[in-house]
């Protein structure tokens, strides 16, 4: 079963969290501020990180920028107050894989555990059934070892990341909408916003494009969504 990292300082909602998660046999750890997260985090090594953005000392969006530079694979999210732009939560440009405004509804947060953990944990079959690899002008997908390549560089994606790659991969040449990559990436039951799409693509446009403002591969197509140019096709 999946581990799970609560970091919140607030007493009452980590242990609301932390019912509801065991309910659903979840093994369950909690942080009280980032300092300690850190700390938990090195000894219990969660899948998934749940981190509250407002916490004393260290903030939620510093543990997550040292999380995710520890460890690629971890699963954030970062909880968040109602009242924030999406546009501004800047722990998604550092690495989160979603957010969720409180107050919320455990049932909610579990159902967005769920769809991450889709694709934080790996599954060896999954692509046994496929070919391994797709390549494209200067990139490599590899299907089995999930990693990725440009000039034979690996690009160091995290698990959000790959599977927007991968989506775009399977379908090159083909305009994406929004919630399409939305349904496909996050999962039907998502209720959140569409920009968390376009936080997602700008941050892997900076990992891919020699220029991400102006960019060679991932395009977007203006009031849809976006298009991986097949540049082999031409
Ligand atoms: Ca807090």
């Amino acid at each position: 079963m999946s581990k799970i990292l609560i970091v919140e300082d607030e007493e009452s909602i980590r242990k609301l969290i932390r019912v509801n998660l065991e309910m659903d046999k979840y093994i369950v750890e909690e942080a009280e501020s980032g300092e300690e997260a850190l700390e938990k985090f090195a000894t219990f090594n969660p899948d998934i990180a749940l981190l509250d953005v407002m916490l004393p000392g260290m903030d939620g969006f510093q543990v997550c920028k040292i999380l995710r530079s520890q460890d690629l694979d971890l699963g954030i999210i970062m909880l968040t107050a109602k009242s924030q732009d999406i546009d501004k939560i800047e722990g998604l440009e550092s690495g989160a894989d979603d957010y969720v405004a409180k107050p919320f509804n455990p049932k909610e947060l579990i159902l967005r555990i769920k769809s991450l953990e889709r694709r934080v944990i790996r599954n060896p079959k999954e692509h046994e059934k496929e070919d391994r690899f797709i390549e494209n002008s200067c990139f490599k997908l590899d299907k089995k070892s999930r990693k990725f390549y440009k000039n034979g560089d690996e690009i160091e994606l995290t698990p959000t990341e790959y599977f927007v790659v991968k989506l775009f991969f399977e379908n090159l040449g083909e305009a994406i909408s929004r919630d399409e990559i939305l349904d496909r990436i996050w999962g039907e039951d998502y209720i959140g916003d569409s920009k968390i799409v376009d936080v997602n693509i700008r941050r892997l446009r900076s990992k891919i494009e020699d220029d991400s403002s102006n960019p060679d591969y991932l395009q977007t197509v203006w009031g849809m969504g976006y298009i991986w140019e097949d540049l082999d096709a031409k």
